[in-house]
């Protein structure tokens, strides 16, 4: 397996962790965007939420639950962007499904 989130998660590839549960692992962003700016993944490979089944509509909500707590650690009270990029055209760079949790600053809208 050459995916580089599935190297993170298994520790081959260092990362800056966040948070880590039996199914997420969150870690910063090796290129921010924001003061915060955070990668939430599952452990498990999953190209994008396209790729997701209902088998895993526990998981993504999990994700979505995860990232929120993540925000609230971070003490981002003003708010903050989630946001997952899907395929080619949606910007994605790294086909292993991830949020990206974004503030620290105030976003605009909308995006590029
Ligand atoms: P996306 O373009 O939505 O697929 O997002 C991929 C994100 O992964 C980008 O924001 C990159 O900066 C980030 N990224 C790529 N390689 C690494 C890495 N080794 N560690 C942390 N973040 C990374
Ligand atoms: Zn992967």
């Amino acid at each position: 397996m050459s995916c580089i989130f599935c190297k993170i998660v298994n520790g081959e590839i260092p990362s800056t962790p966040v948070f880590q549960d039996e199914s997420v692992y969150a870690f910063a962003d090796i290129n921010p965007k924001a003061p915060v700016h955070i990668l939430v993944a599952p452990k498990e490979h999953i190209v994008s939420i396209d790729d997701a089944g209902t088998q895993d509509e526990a998981l993504l909500g999990h994700l979505l639950a995860v990232t929120a707590q993540i925000a609230r650690a971070k003490g981002l009270t003003g708010g903050y962007r989630v946001v997952t990029n899907v395929g080619e055209d949606g910007g994605q760079t790294v086909d292993h499904l991830h949020l990206h949790l974004l503030g620290g600053r105030p976003m605009t809208w909308p995006p590029g």
